[in-house]
């Protein structure tokens, strides 16, 4: 029976996954935003290698490669079909060539082949549901091809879609990843509770279920918390590091509360204006720290993501990793620092400052 490298890792201990890169990508300026595909692996190679290097260096134990949206639909979208299969070569052998080259001192990285939501899939539809499973089969077997050592489906709002993508996952032997994302309606589109639908990716036989992305710390949480105590299986957790909250349970209808006087040019905070809702670091500090205390050990943040918070997640529990080295000292600090050396007249100016 072969091993299974991720199973194996987390029934030691926690997994850290990164995932994000399209907020990230976007912010540096290598990607639209609204349609969102991801060229940079070929317009810019070097821009998402250092982006996964620094991922790494913040202790992401995951390189997952950059295909989110990288599909044969999106495609079909900007009109450039052809690139398809080079664009997601590309983001697989980065991907690889990162995970093949961890630091010093860490533990090798596994290289993750990545699936998500193709946003045609359709409710009882099975023309639409057949494109995507295509859309899947081809994505998947250049993950195979480039040596992906496991694979992720994620961001699913449709209960049958995540099934559709584990199936066409589960064919390779690899270890399966399977995150889902239900949108403000707190269920998957087609009806089923999101802890049933965990339960059921379970028992179809994904490795690790759980949440990634459209929910921040306060409106995944309480999902986790049953969805822990529903599965035997390695739970996920990956929010978004955005104030969510029971009236605005996902990212996407956040209102600005903060009076801003130049609001977004399309009428919505998501995904551009997003900023004022972002969590600091201690927030998704102690979102990791709960989840891994329920029993959660694969944990990692999703859009919104950054190096910081990918350090704050391993840090808060417990992990020690290179960019450890350069962590917070306000020891130094020319105004607030309690070092003997900063000048008396300095400190006590802090709060007036
Ligand atoms: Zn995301």
């Amino acid at each position: 029976m072969t091993k299974n490298k991720l199973t194996e890792r987390l029934d030691k201990g926690p997994v850290i996954c990164a995932e994000g890169f399209l907020f990230e990508i976007e912010r540096r300026g290598y990607m639209s935003s609204g349609e969102f595909v991801p060229m940079v692996s070929l317009d810019h190679p070097e821009v998402l290698e250092n982006l996964h290097r620094e991922f790494q260096h913040a202790g992401s134990d995951i390189v997952e490669a950059f295909t989110y949206n990288g599909h044969r639909e999106k495609m079909r979208v900007i009109g450039k079909e052809e690139l398809l299969e080079p664009l997601n070569r590309s983001a697989l052998k980065i991907a690889k060539k990162v995970a093949l080259d961890t630091p010093k001192g860490s533990k090798p990285n596994l290289m993750a082949g990545n699936i998500s939501n193709s946003n045609i899939w359709k409710h009882n539809d099975k023309e639409s549901q057949k494109v995507v499973e295509g859309i899947f089969t081809e994505m998947v077997g250049w993950a195979v091809d480039e040596g992906a050592d496991m694979l992720i489906g994620e961001t699913f709002y449709y209960a049958e879609e995540a099934f559709k993508a584990l199936e066409v996952m589960k064919k390779t032997g690899l270890p399966t990843v399977l995150t889902i994302s239900p949108m403000g309606e707190n269920k998957m589109r087609d009806g089923k509770s999101v802890v049933d639908t965990c339960k059921e990716l379970e028992q179809r036989g994904a490795d690790v279920v759980g949440l990634n992305c459209f929910r921040g710390p306060a409106t995944m949480f309480p999902f986790l918390k049953e969805i822990r105590e529903a599965v035997k299986c390695h739970v996920g957790a990956l929010p978004i590091p955005y104030r969510t909250s029971e009236d605005y349970p996902t990212f996407f209808n956040l209102p600005d509360r903060s009076n801003c006087e130049c609001p977004s040019p399309h009428g919505r905070t998501f995904p551009t204006a997003l900023d004022p809702h972002f969590c600091n670091r201690y927030e998704i500090g102690k979102f990791a720290k709960d989840a891994y205390a329920l029993g959660i050990n694969y944990l990692g943040v999703c859009c919104g993501a950054n190096a910081m918070l990918i350090r704050e997640v391993a840090e808060s529990i417990g992990l020690k990793v290179p960019a450890s080295k350069y962590r917070e000292n306000m020891e130094n600090h020319f105004m607030y620092g309690k070092n003997k050396r900063i000048p008396k007249h300095m400190t006590e100016y802090g709060d007036k400052a």
